[in-house]
């Protein structure tokens, strides 16, 4: 997409603003007035209307848990803030229902979004339908091929799966096919983004509908726990569960806010092959421009974007989230990684400790647990610790059995009982 417009407005430091083409101007600012009258301004009781359906069909607030055996294995008081149970299974419909709603209130009659592994189609299509609105997804060809029960999901909802067979035919270019689509219909259509991600408005505005999770969770571990945690823990692909996560304790100075990148199969990068076997873009990228926004990106020295790669195809993103790239410039958080095993012994570890089978995303920020113990970090953490939960697993079990057999991993199930 070609950068013939930069705005000042909704820059995070250096990162954010509006870089896109004239044509689709007119829908970035008629989305910008609508962001400040209905969810800043609480127009015609907008925000009343979103929490309704958070709680009535999102089943919020989800539960802050004590996880009694991590605790007691990492001599800490470890938390978890239960994302895993909101309808979908997911935190992403708390973003869906925001936007779709706002749609509805602006007028609009036809949603777009584009999805990589299906998560964020799936609760747009949910929420589409639930509001009563038609429903289009861009989604890659490969994608479409290696994520098939999301694609029935969508179809289920009678949501269209548009596929994009384009480059790699994977999330990049679904985000230009479905950006395409909205500067051509405008008129009736809105693009519901799926991560914090993008131009001005939608970095902030997704934050804003996410920050339901640590509003939630800051007066629930002062509950439970009588106090502020000392550190909160996230997973980082665009990084709208961690924004969610972090947000209302961004203003805590003593809370360590620490967002857990895709490790991969390590931290170099291929310039030659233009790959990076990881999704690291806060703790290893450089500045550039992507999807609209100035952010921290895997990048060739010659600015090329490379492919990243993660187990987790969730946080599989080159990009990140212009405002969580401006807090760990400034230091306020802390990006760390965990590589592919680790996030696969996770996701068997919490398993069988504590009855939670997390998504491979959010077995990323429970892997980081483990690998604090002998780190620097370790005292940072502290005694007090939340993770984000960000959602089941049930999705990616086909992949683990896969990924762990190739490993070795011998804590993974066996599969003699089929043979
Ligand atoms: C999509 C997804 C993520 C990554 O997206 P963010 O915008 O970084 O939150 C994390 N966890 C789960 C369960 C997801 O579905």
């Amino acid at each position: 997409m070609s950068e013939t417009r930069f705005d000042e407005d909704g820059k995070f430091g250096e990162y954010g603003g509006q870089y896109v083409p004239e044509v689709l101007m007119p829908a970035i600012e008629e989305l910008q007035s609508a962001y400040e009258r209905y969810v800043l301004e609480n127009e015609d009781g907008f925000m009343d209307e979103f929490r309704r359906h958070l709680r009535d069909f999102g089943g919020r607030p989800t539960p802050l848990q004590r996880a009694d055996a991590l605790s007691e294995r990492y001599d800490r008081d470890i938390y978890l803030k239960r994302e895993d149970l909101l309808h979908g299974g997911a935190h992403k419909l708390n973003n869906a229902l925001g936007q779709v709603l706002l749609a509805k209130y602006m007028g609009k009659d036809r949603i777009v979004a584009e999805t990589g592994a299906g998560q964020h189609g799936t609760a747009t299509a949910m929420a589409a339908t639930y509001l009563g609105i038609d429903c289009e997804v861009y989604m890659g060809r490969t994608d479409i091929n290696r994520q098939r029960p999301n694609v029935f999901r969508m179809r289920t909802h009678d949501a269209e799966v548009n596929p994009v067979d384009v480059g790699s035919g994977t999330l990049k270019e679904a985000i230009n096919e479905t950006m395409r689509d909205w500067a051509t219909n405008v008129e009736n259509t809105h693009y519901v983004i799926g991560s914090v991600v993008g131009p001005h408005p939608f970095p902030q505005m997704v934050r804003d509908f996410q920050a339901v999770i640590s509003d939630e969770a800051r007066k629930q571990i002062q509950e439970q726990a009588g106090r502020l945690p000392d550190s909160v823990v996230a997973c980082a692909g665009g990084g709208s569960n961690t924004m969610g996560a972090f947000h209302e304790f961004v203003g805590d100075g003593d809370v360590s806010l620490f967002a857990v990148e895709a490790g991969g199969s390590g931290l170099a990068i291929d310039e030659d092959e233009g790959l990076a076997p990881h999704s690291a873009s806060l703790s290893t990228g450089e500045d550039g421009v992507l999807h609209g926004a100035r952010t921290k990106l895997l990048q060739s020295r010659d600015g090329q974007i490379l492919e990243s790669h993660s187990v987790s195809a969730g946080l599989d993103y080159s990009g990140v989230g212009p405002e969580l790239a401006h807090l760990a410039e400034t230091g306020r958080v802390t990006p760390v990684s965990v590589g592919d095993d680790a996030a696969l012994e996770a996701f068997h570890r919490l398993s069988k400790l504590e009855g939670i089978i997390p998504a491979l995303e959010s077995s990323h920020a429970i892997a980081y647990l483990e690998e604090a113990e002998n780190s620097d970090e370790s005292d940072e953490l502290g005694d007090l610790v939340v993770v984000n939960v960000s959602g089941r697993g049930d999705k990616d079990l086909d992949t683990v059995i896969e990924e762990s057999e190739k490993r070795g991993i011998d804590t993974a199930p066996s599969m003699e009982v089929f043979e």
